[in-house]
C-alpha cells in the first residue's frame, strides 16, 4: 500500500510537470470564454493622470458611452520582452476597467510592420530589412513570425485582444493621404523623394513640446547639427515619407516616388481612420512621449487642426537593476525564459499569471524593478489569493452576516477610479482573503446574500478586471481529479488505521509544495 501511494504521488507530480510544460511552453491559447462583462455602471468618478496636463483629471469621454482607446503596439522585428509586456498588460487592465465601468470601448492597438528605422532621427538601417537579412527570411516572414509570437505571449498573460489591430503596411494609402494634406497645409516639404515635417514652421503657431513641456531651445541644443549631406531644413524636422534606396525591399509608390512611410505617421493615420480626428485616450510606454507621441500630435494638428487625444496615458518602465529593460541594452528577459526559469538571474520558472500579478502589484506609472526575489514574493501573494478563492465553493452560508460586502466593493471601485490603482485594489483583496479564510474556519459568519456578493466581487475584480485566473485549476483540471484521488486513498488508509501510509502521503505532498487541510467537512488541498 505504501509503495502504491508513493507511485501515485510520483505519477501525480510528473503529470503536473507535463501539463505545466505543455501549457506554458507551447503557448496554448486561452479562450476568453469566461470573460463576459455586463454593462454595469458608468463611473463619473474615474480620474486619469493626463500626461498632457501633468495632473489627474476627471475622465469625461468625448462621446459617452463610447470610448476610443489607441495604444501604440509592438514593432514586430524580434521577440517581445517583458518590458513590452508590462505596457500591454497595463493597458489591458485599463481596457478591462473601462468595460466594467459600462463604457463601450473601441480599443485600437497597431502592429508596426514597416517604416521603423534603428535611429529615432530617421537614420540607421530599417529594423525589418536588417533582421530579414540576418535570419535569411523575407521581411514579411519576419513580421509574421514575431506577430504570432507577440499574440502567443499576450494570450499567456490573459490579455484581451483589441477591437482592431491594424498594420502599418495595410494602411499605406491612408498615410500617403495624410502626408499630402500636411504638405497642402504648409507644414511639410519634399526633398529628393523624401518628405519632412517642418517643426520650425509648426512651432511658430503651435506648441511642439506640449506633451512633455520641454524647452524647444534645449531640444535644439541637444540635437546634433545638420551635416552637409542632410536634406532637412531644421534640426528637429522628421521624415513623413522616406525615399527607398535601391536595396530597400519594403517599398511603395507615392506622389514623391518609391519609398516607405516614416514611423510616426502610421499611428496618426490609423488612429484617425478608426477613431476619428479626436478620440479619448492615447497610450504607450513613457519612452514614446518625447519623440513618437510628440510627433503624432504635431502631425494631427497640422493635418486636422486638433490634438488627436483628450487624455494621454503613459506607462512607466520595467527595469532590471534600475536600468530600463530594452532590446538594444541586451537586458531583455523573454517571457519564455521567465516561465521556464532558464535564465542566470532566476532560480526557477514562474507562471504567466504569477508574473501578471507581479506587474499589477505596481501602479502603471511607477517603475517596476525585476528580480528573482520580487517575483518570488509576488508568487506567494498570488498563490495566497488563489488558494483563498479555491475555498469559495466550500463556504457555508450562515443565517446572519458579519461582513458588509457593499462597503468592500466601494473600496475596490475607489481604488480603480483613482487612476487604475491596482496595487491598492490588491491590498484590499487581501482583506477579502482574510475574510474567506476566517469564514472557512467558522470564525466569521456570512449569509447567503453575502456569499453571492463575495462570489461576484471575486469574479468581477480578480478575474475580469485584474485578468487573473488560477493557473493550477484552469490549466490542470486533471490535477484536481488526481488530488481528489490521492486524498481519497489517504482517507482509506486512515480508516483502516494505516497511519504510516496516510502520513507518508501528507508528508510527500508537503515536500512537493502541496498542503492538505483537514476539517469536519473533509480535506482540501492547496499549493504554496
Ligand atoms: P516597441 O516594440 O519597442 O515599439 O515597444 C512596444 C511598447 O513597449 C511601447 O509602448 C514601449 O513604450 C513599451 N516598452 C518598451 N520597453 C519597455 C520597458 N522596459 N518597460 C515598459 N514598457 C516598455
Ligand atoms: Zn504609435
Amino acid at each position: 500500500m505504501s509503495f502504491l501511494a508513493n507511485r501515485i504521488l510520483k505519477i501525480a507530480w510528473n503529470e503536473r510537470k507535463l501539463l505545466n510544460s505543455q501549457n506554458l511552453l507551447s503557448g496554448v491559447p486561452c479562450t476568453h470564454k469566461t470573460y463576459s462583462l455586463k454593462i454595469k455602471r458608468m463611473s463619473s468618478n474615474l480620474v486619469i493622470y493626463n500626461t498632457l496636463s501633468r495632473k489627474k483629471e476627471i475622465f469625461e469621454p468625448i462621446n459617452p458611452p463610447m470610448v476610443g482607446l489607441y495604444v501604440c503596439g509592438p514593432t514586430v522585428y524580434s521577440d517581445v520582452h517583458l518590458g513590452n509586456c508590462r505596457t500591454f498588460v497595463s493597458f489591458d487592465l485599463i481596457y478591462r476597467y473601462l468595460l466594467y465601468s459600462g463604457y463601450k470601448v473601441r480599443y485600437v492597438r497597431n502592429i508596426t510592420d514597416a517604416g521603423h528605422l534603428e535611429g529615432d532621427r530617421d537614420e540607421g538601417d530599417d529594423k525589418f530589412a536588417k533582421k530579414a537579412k540576418l535570419e535569411q527570411l523575407e521581411p514579411m516572414e519576419i513580421v509574421q513570425k514575431y506577430t504570432i509570437g507577440f499574440h502567443d505571449v499576450l494570450r499567456l498573460f490573459n490579455t484581451l485582444p483589441p477591437s482592431i489591430e491594424p498594420t502599418a503596411t495595410g494602411h499605406i494609402s491612408e498615410q500617403i493621404e495624410m502626408v499630402k494634406q500636411i504638405i497642402a497645409n504648409g507644414y511639410a516639404y519634399e526633398v529628393n523623394g523624401t518628405v519632412y515635417f517642418d517643426v520650425e514652421k509648426y512651432s511658430k503657431n503651435n506648441d511642439y513640446t506640449i506633451l512633455t513641456n520641454r524647452q524647444l531651445e534645449d531640444m535644439l541644443n541637444n540635437t546634433r547639427e545638420l551635416g552637409g549631406q542632410d536634406e532637412k531644413k531644421g534640426r528637429l524636422d522628421f521624415a513623413l515619407w522616406i525615399k527607398a534606396k535601391p536595396e530597400h525591399i519594403m517599398r511603395w509608390p507615392s506622389p514623391w516616388g518609391v519609398g516607405f512611410p516614416g514611423w510616426h505617421i502610421e499611428c496618426s493615420a490609423m488612429s484617425n481612420k478608426y477613431l476619428g480626428h479626436q478620440f479619448d485616450i492615447h497610450g504607450g510606454g513613457m519612452d514614446l512621449a518625447a519623440t513618437h507621441h510628440t510627433n503624432e500630435i504635431a502631425q494631427s494638428q497640422a493635418c486636422n487642426h486638433t490634438n488627436p487625444a483628450k487624455y494621454w496615458m503613459h506607462t512607466n518602465m520595467l527595469t532590471v537593476n534600475g536600468a530600463r529593460m530594452s532590446k538594444s541594452a541586451g537586458n531583455g528577459f523573454l517571457p519564455r525564459e521567465l516561465f521556464t526559469g532558464d535564465h542566470p538571474l532566476l532560480t526557477r520558472g514562474y507562471s504567466p499569471m504569477s508574473v501578471r500579478f507581479f506587474m499589477l502589484q505596481a501602479h502603471y506609472r511607477s517603475t517596476l524593478d525585476f528580480s528573482n526575489e520580487a517575483l518570488e514574493a509576488s508568487d506567494k501573494g498570488y498563490r495566497r489569493l488563489m488558494n483563498a478563492i479555491a475555498l469559495l465553493p466550500k463556504l457555508k452560508a450562515s443565517a446572519s452576516s458579519e461582513v458588509d460586502f457593499e462597503e468592500i466593493k466601494q473600496r475596490f471601485i475607489a481604488a480603480m477610479n483613482d487612476d487604475f490603482n491596482s496595487p491598492v485594489l490588491i491590498a484590499e483583496l487581501f482583506e477579502v482573503v482574510r475574510i474567506i479564510n476566517s469564514v472557512y474556519d467558522n470564525k466569521t459568519k456570512i449569509d447567503a446574500k453575502g456569499l453571492a456578493q463575495l462570489n461576484t466581487l471575486v469574479n468581477d475584480f480578480v478575474f475580469n478586471i485584474l485578468g487573473l485566473k488560477d493557473d493550477q485549476t484552469e490549466n490542470n483540471g486533471d490535477l484536481e481529479k488526481l488530488m481528489d484521488f490521492i486524498i481519497k486513498l489517504r482517507q482509506e488508509a486512515k480508516a483502516s488505521k494505516d497511519y504510516a501510509t496516510s502520513d507518508l502521503i501528507r508528508n510527500s505532498l508537503q515536500e512537493m509544495g502541496f498542503q492538505l487541510k483537514d476539517s469536519k467537512e473533509g480535506t482540501v488541498w492547496s499549493k504554496s
